[in-house]
């Protein structure tokens, strides 16, 4: 269950997801609109999830069972987690180069605080980092940290790793109505995005099924604004706000599929349905998925979202 996709994606084009950590969430952070659910024990330490040669060969049978028209635009590490509390991880990147696929990492950036974290990112094509918040009350109130991580030195942390990376850098901030969309906060949030000089600052909203049911998305208008704001400050930038497409990769096994993607990343209707065409079977194997409790259909924002369910002791 490492190796799902590809995925469509805005960013990275038809991506290829590698799922570096164990089933249950492992992350530092329990953002309120995390759309794998809440973190119930958060976390800073770093541990080997699996060796890197399971990781390896996974991708390796999964690149092997996907047909010329799925060959992915990106290797990406995005994991249900935070994919740098993989101590493996350097490893990882290193040996997956020999696919001669990009390889992208989407981290929160917490860790970068520690050089080991960021010498591993430093082997990755394209390293995004969440920047939700320019103070230290909106990001215990939007990310929910775990306790002893410290502001500042995460940001530094950041500033660190976008001072010395050479390959292509993205920032995603995901604007959440009522909570970090201020003029004032976007501005400064802004200023510090500036420092770091990324290719992209990406924008998001939460589209799927958030962990806290009152997140909202914010109006046009103050999405509008921040991205005046951003650009005002010499930021090339992109909004994401739509649907990123129903063309998932199928493997020939609609059961395996669903619960792969579905683990990192909640299927709309439409998707699903699309990739059991792709897999030649029906919709009566994700009626068995929620029958046996290993997955839940959510309405959110007048669509139907399918999730990945986890038994957790
Ligand atoms: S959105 Fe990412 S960083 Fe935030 S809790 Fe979920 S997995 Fe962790």
């Amino acid at each position: 269950m490492i190796a799902f996709g590809p995925v469509p994606s805005r960013r990275l084009g038809k991506s290829l997801g590698i799922n570096n950590i164990i089933p249950g969430k492992q992350c530092s952070y329990s953002c309120i609109y995390c759309q794998i659910g809440n973190t119930k024990v958060k976390r800073l330490e770093r541990e080997e999830f699996y060796e890197p040669e399971i990781i390896f060969r996974e991708v390796e049978e999964h690149l092997g069972k996907l047909d010329q028209n799925h060959t992915p635009d990106y290797l990406s590490f995005v994991p249900n987690g935070e994919p740098t509390l993989d101590i493996n991880l350097g490893k990882e990147i290193r040996w997956l180069k020999a696919f001669h696929i990009p390889l992208a990492v989407i981290t929160n950036g917490s860790l970068l605080y520690r050089s080991d974290v960021r010498n591993d990112l430093m082997y990755g094509d394209l390293i995004s980092v969440k920047a939700d918040a320019a103070t230290e009350e909106i990001w215990r109130k939007i990310n929910h940290p775990v306790e002893r991580l410290n502001f500042r030195k995460y940001q530094n942390g950041v500033k660190r790793f976008a001072d010395y990376f050479s390959g292509k850098l993205v920032t995603e901030t995901m604007l959440v109505s009522g909570i970090n969309d201020t003029v004032e906060h976007i501005r400064e949030l802004a200023s510090f995005l500036a420092d770091l000089q990324p290719d992209i600052a990406y924008i998001a909203v939460p589209v799927r099924p958030p962990a806290v049911k009152s997140v909202k998305i914010p109006s046009e208008e103050i999405l509008n604004r921040a991205y005046q704001l951003f650009t005002a400050h010499g930021l090339k930038t992109e909004i994401l706000t739509g649907f990123e497409g129903t063309n998932t990769g199928f493997t020939g096994n609609a059961w395996d599929d669903i619960l792969n993607i579905t683990a990192v990343h909640p299927l709309r209707e439409d998707s699903i349905r699309r990739l059991l065409r792709q897999d030649k079977a029906d919709f009566n194997i994700v009626e068995s998925l929620i029958e046996q409790g290993l997955l839940e259909a959510v309405a959110y924002n007048g669509e139907r979202f399918y999730l990945r369910k986890y038994h957790i002791l």
